[in-house]
């Protein structure tokens, strides 16, 4: 076993060790079309047989995607229409700070009655915003439009993000975006991963936010699927860690 595999699993003794559960959470970002990756994805999800929590692209999404999802998937709302708003120099964002925040409420509002009728029981309320980007001032107005939760990246700074919006972050990205998008490498992921449950062990962090796997399934190389089956068998089983479904960590019944 690697080095960096035997860190992950020693801290996980030390979880088990403080009679503590390392509770992980796995969100799957870009889903829209029903292609041979998504199918991959879900055939993944059910062979496992752990909770999926899939962030479609409204604007993007066709209705055959819904349609075998099977139990342990739950849907959020990726955004509206998942376009770049940016400046020129910006970082990628939907939501352009010079967008008034009525327009860009109106927009996810209506895609998520778009998303909910194709999704159905499936869907939760929860926004994902495409490239993990949200303007402060907008996230106090979701609440207001039905929305209860919110899932970005990095350790949260307060467990709402506004008053009635639940927070909940993914912490470890498996791909290497800058470097040509394919797999981050075992060593990388599993650091990322030790290192947020270390903080949460220490209260450096919020330890009671589920550290979140997030994945891309269009962009997966054959290296990203492996590391994947491996850490889904490893951990599946194993005492003092849980594997959550979003409906529990956003509190929606
Ligand atoms: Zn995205």
């Amino acid at each position: 076993m690697s080095a960096a595999w035997q860190a992950f699993f020693d801290e996980l003794a030390r979880w088990r060790d403080a009679g503590r559960t390392a509770e992980f959470w796995w969100r799957d970002d870009d889903a829209a079309r029903p292609d041979a990756a998504f199918a991959r994805l879900l055939s993944l999800a059910q062979r496992i047989c752990l909770p999926l929590a899939l962030a479609v692209i409204p604007m993007q999404s066709r209705k055959e995607i819904f349609e075998n999802i099977g139990s342990m998937v739950s849907v959020l709302q990726h955004g509206a229409d998942h376009a770049n708003r940016a400046g020129p120099d910006g970082k990628k964002t939907e939501f352009a700070a010079a967008e008034p925040p009525a327009e860009a409420i109106a927009r996810l509002s209506a895609a998520r009655w778009q998303l909910q009728a194709q999704a159905g029981k499936h869907f939760l309320p929860v926004l994902v915003p495409p490239w993990n980007r949200l303007p402060k001032h907008l996230a106090g107005h979701l609440a207001a439009v039905g929305f209860r939760g919110l899932s970005r990246y990095g350790a949260r700074s307060s467990a709402e993000a506004s008053p009635g919006l639940r927070q909940v972050n993914t912490h470890v990205d498996i791909l290497a975006w800058r470097s040509g998008r394919g797999f981050t490498g075992e060593d990388h992921a599993l650091a990322g991963a030790t290192r947020h449950l270390a903080a949460k062990r220490q209260g450096a962090v919020d330890p009671d936010e589920a550290t979140g796997w997030l994945t891309h399934h269009a962009v997966h190389d054959e290296a990203a699927w492996a590391f994947l089956e491996r850490l889904f068998e490893t951990t599946r089983d194993r005492p003092a860690l849980a594997w959550r479904r979003a409906e529990d960590l956003f509190r929606i019944s």
